[in-house]
């Protein structure tokens, strides 16, 4: 056993998963989607308006490399509006980073994180799928 501790280069990549109600709320979802596409070089993942993996609510994935954080995070937390937006980690365990390492923006939701496995290859920030057009 160890007594040192975890360093940041576990980390490959993050994700933000914004949760909405395809009912009240797809449409500020859309919005904040579009604020990001314009502003950060950040891939943004399919609509999921039923519940997928581990995620209690319907929602879209925000995939960014570890040096977007500094911007990218403090930013949601200005402009979520009434979003909750859960973001973790991509280590070599999401089981870990959803349940134990994540943070929330805005109001925090279940997450099932039994439906994720223990150990996983670690995922690379993906290559941007957008350019921004917009300063943050
Ligand atoms: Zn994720």
């Amino acid at each position: 056993m160890t007594d040192a501790p975890r360093t940041i280069g576990e980390i490959a990549s993050y994700h933000a998963h914004v949760y909405y109600d395809p009912a009240t709320s797809r449409g500020d979802a859309d919005r904040l989607r579009n604020w990001m596409g314009e502003r950060f070089l950040v891939t943004l993942g399919r609509w999921h308006d039923v519940k997928v993996g581990p995620h209690d609510q319907a929602m879209y994935q925000v995939a960014f490399a570890a040096e977007l954080f500094p911007t990218l995070v403090p930013w949601l937390m200005l402009n979520h509006g009434s979003l909750s937006i859960l973001v973790h980690p991509n280590t070599t365990n999401p089981r870990r980073d959803h349940r134990d390492d994540p943070l929330w923006i805005g109001t925090p939701l279940a997450v099932h994180a039994d439906k994720l496995p223990e150990e996983a290859e670690m995922e690379l920030a993906p290559a941007p799928n957008t350019s921004p057009t917009l300063r943050p």
